[in-house]
């Protein structure tokens, strides 16, 4: 079995943004909303923080107290959207459940939705034709570019279908001329279809929800979900598959350092796009 490392292949790819980025005179700039006091949602932060101070990007925080009123935010990201020096803009999810988060999110204009949330990008790339496309559905086909895994009239299993992970990563699964099945936690007999899927994209946040007895041989196995327990990480994907399939994203270290590494990389993005600088891949 073969690892699919994400983590030389993030820092690879952000070195690569560091270059890039570099090369203008302007800094790009990605802003972060949070709302609330979540302890996992400051840890991501942190590691967004210190992956844009790594390639030579800004960032900048604004953190809302639980309790500010959803009005005092919406006017908060208009006045990103007209602000020039800002590229970017994310709302942290999950945010306290007393706010709209569709409204949050499509109040960030689409040219710096980075995350790729809003309405706007999400029906791009049901079109077929992305805006940002959502940076973990990235991060696994970056992945998947750079071990030449190639896609095209295979059977891609994706298990979960949040707009977040689980629905991007089948689309653009699709884009790349895959058969593509979704489950979720309604399907009856998951083995059955897991069973057939050359790839398999698990993306659940149910700890080891897949075993060995529900792969197909060389199978090539993404394992998105992380479950936390006595700060041990667990992904979706029961170790026992180790011998069985013929790829594999460890966890941590395989999706994990490449989402974040994605959304670096789509804040570039926008930077060109909003400075008419060409050659955007
Ligand atoms: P989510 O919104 O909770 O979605 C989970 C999905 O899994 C849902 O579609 C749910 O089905 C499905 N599901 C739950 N239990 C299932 C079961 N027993 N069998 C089949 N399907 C089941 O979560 P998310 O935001 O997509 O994130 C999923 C996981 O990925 C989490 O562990 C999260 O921490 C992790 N994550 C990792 C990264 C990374 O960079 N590695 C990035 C984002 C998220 P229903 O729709 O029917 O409820």
């Amino acid at each position: 079995m073969i690892i699919l490392d994400g983590k030389n292949l993030s820092a690879k790819i952000k070195d690569e943004v560091k270059a890039d980025a570099s090369s203008y005179k302007k800094t790009p700039l990605l802003a972060v909303i949070l709302v609330g006091e979540d302890e996992a949602s400051k840890i991501y932060i942190n590691n967004k923080r210190k992956a844009c101070e790594y390639v030579g990007m800004s960032f900048l925080l604004i953190h809302f107290n639980d309790g500010t009123s959803e009005d005092k935010i919406v006017k908060k990201i208009k006045s990103l959207n007209k602000d020039e020096s800002i590229n970017g803009i994310i709302v942290q999810l999950p945010l306290p459940k007393q706010y709209n988060k569709d409204r949050l999110l499509n109040t960030i204009s689409p040219e710096k939705d980075v995350d790729g949330l809003g309405n706007y990008s999400q029906a791009r790339l049901l079109s077929g034709n992305p805006n940002f496309v959502p940076c973990t559905a990235l991060g696994i086909l970056e992945i998947f570019d750079y071990y030449k895994i190639n896609l095209e009239g295979k059977n891609v299993c994706v298990v979960g279908r949040s707009n977040l992970v689980g629905k991007p990563t089948m689309l653009m699964c699709l884009k790349r001329n895959a058969t593509c099945t979704i489950c979720h936690s309604k399907t009856k007999n998951l083995s059955d279809y897991t069973k057939n899927a050359d790839i398999l994209i698990v993306c659940t946040g149910k700890k080891h929800l897949i075993d060995e007895s529900m792969i197909k041989k060389d199978a090539i196995i993404i394992d998105v979900g992380i479950t936390k327990e006595d700060g041990v990480l667990y992904g979706d994907v029961n170790p026992n598959v180790d011998n069985k399939c013929s790829y594999k994203t460890p966890v941590p270290g395989g999706v994990g350092p490449m989402t974040v590494c994605m959304l670096l990389k789509n804040t570039m993005i926008a930077y060109k796009r909003q400075n008419g600088i060409k050659d955007e891949e």
